[in-house]
């Protein structure tokens, strides 16, 4: 079969663990949604050893199996040790994917663990982590090398072919502290592809600006030498520090860059991502973390399509062609934003029967008795307790056709005799 490139989306895991950000479980479980709708290969949908994430992810599991989620796979991230791998499994039984992490540099081996382990006991514990995955019935296993663009190429390679040994389905290149430019990342990610022979994994990050060129351009390497690469994402590009390659920019590069459109087919892009579910998902998640897109952002930023200065508006009408790269309707914007002027009823954490029976009557739901409406107000507080935001309106759709997984995904409780050890 001919090699491809997928998307692996982290915006619920990277994104999620940045300094000043985060999303309430029930946002969470809507990105899952949509990135499914996007026809996304995967979402590292959180952290199965943290119990908070507990209700939730198996929540959102038991939305894979009664086909809510249709497509997606779900995958969890931990450290590659058995440890880990055995409280994953134990907190969510039916996880079938996961991101192992270790630590591969000299910097972190020297002064993160502190010469507790050295590049042999690395190897050691990461591929024990690695079977007792898969004994465990994980079918699909990725192996994540952090701070694999400081670390000893020759050593990545060795890394990577004892977790293929193990069992490791995946290499994760992590471009921890975006240190790559894009041809230092060709040239690496060539030469570990080549001697692995093994599918990669693209973790970029973006503190020197060169996220999305350094994403793309490892997958091409990926690819020339005879694999397939997996780009990690997040929507609107937000992640640890300066964030993660953004999902849109990344589809936008695969698709209508010079050099990706006379690759004759080379370079080729899952034909399940839907560019069309754009503007929605990085409308809702802008709204869900509280962070606006800014306004030159590619292809749904508010300036993404704006002309003002005389040629380039003259220009853009004559033919759009003349300044814009793709259109504005390729990526679901175009339709007008109603937003009402007069009177407005909302339901939330102090909201009643009668506003509750409103907003859901608009919604075209209604509900077979007053008990089930009851019940739904509940969880529709509850969520808003959660979010501290409106809920939207596929919130409070999803709240109403699947009560069961909301109400699991709203329960937190902390577990003060087992507290989390990350
Ligand atoms: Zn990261």
């Amino acid at each position: 079969m001919k090699n491809k490139i997928y998307l692996i989306d982290v915006t619920n895991r990277d994104g999620v663990q940045t300094a000043n950000l985060g999303l309430a479980k029930l946002e969470k479980t809507l990105v899952n949604l949509y990135l499914d709708e996007m026809g996304i290969f995967q979402s590292e949908f959180g952290f199965p050893v943290t119990n908070h994430e507990t209700n939730y992810l198996n929540a959102n599991i038991d939305l894979v199996e009664s086909g809510v989620i249709k497509n997606i796979r779900l995958s969890g991230w931990s450290r590659a040790i058995v440890k880990d791998v055995l409280e994953a499994k134990h907190r969510v039984p039916k996880l079938k994917y996961i991101n192992l992490s270790m630590s591969t540099s000299d910097q972190m081996i020297k002064n993160k663990f502190q010469g507790k382990i050295d590049r042999e006991k690395i190897i050691e514990l990461a591929s024990q982590a690695v079977k007792v995955a898969k004994e465990k019935g994980i079918v699909s296993v990725g192996v994540n090398a952090e701070d694999a663009s400081r670390t000893d190429k020759d050593f990545l390679v060795e890394f990577a072919s004892k977790m293929k040994e193990a069992g490791a389905d995946r290499f994760r290149y992590c471009d921890t502290l975006g240190f790559d430019d894009p041809i230092t990342i060709y040239d690496r990610i060539s030469y570990i592809a080549k001697y692995i022979k093994m599918d990669i994994e693209l973790h970029c990050h973006n503190d020197l600006g060169m996220v999305v060129a350094n994403s793309v351009i490892g997958a091409r390497a990926a690819i020339d030498n005879g694999v397939n690469a997996y780009i990690n994402t997040t929507i609107n590009g937000l992640g640890e520090r300066a964030g993660n390659a953004d999902l849109i920019s990344v589809i936008l590069a695969l698709r209508k860059s010079s050099g990706f459109l006379s690759s004759n087919g080379k370079y080729v892009l899952d034909e399940k991502v839907d560019l069309s579910k754009a503007w929605r998902i990085a409308k809702y998640t802008s709204y869900a973390f509280g962070v606006p897109i800014p306004i030159n952002q590619p292809g749904v930023g508010s300036n993404a399509f704006a002309h003002e200065s005389g040629i380039h508006a003259d220009g853009a009408l004559k033919d759009r062609r003349n300044y814009e790269l793709y259109d504005y309707e390729e990526l679901g914007r175009g339709e007008p934003e109603i937003i009402t002027t007069g009177r407005m009823i909302s339901t939330g954490e102090y909201g009643g029967i009668k506003g509750f029976r409103n907003v859901y009557g608009e919604l075209e739901i209604d509900f077979k008795s007053d008990e089930e409406a009851h019940r739904i107000l509940e969880l529709v507080r509850y969520a808003n307790v959660h979010t501290q935001k409106p809920l939207t309106k596929d919130e409070l759709l999803f709240i109403a056709k699947h009560p069961n997984e909301a109400r699991q995904i709203l329960t937190v409780t902390p577990n003060l005799e087992n507290p989390s050890d990350i």
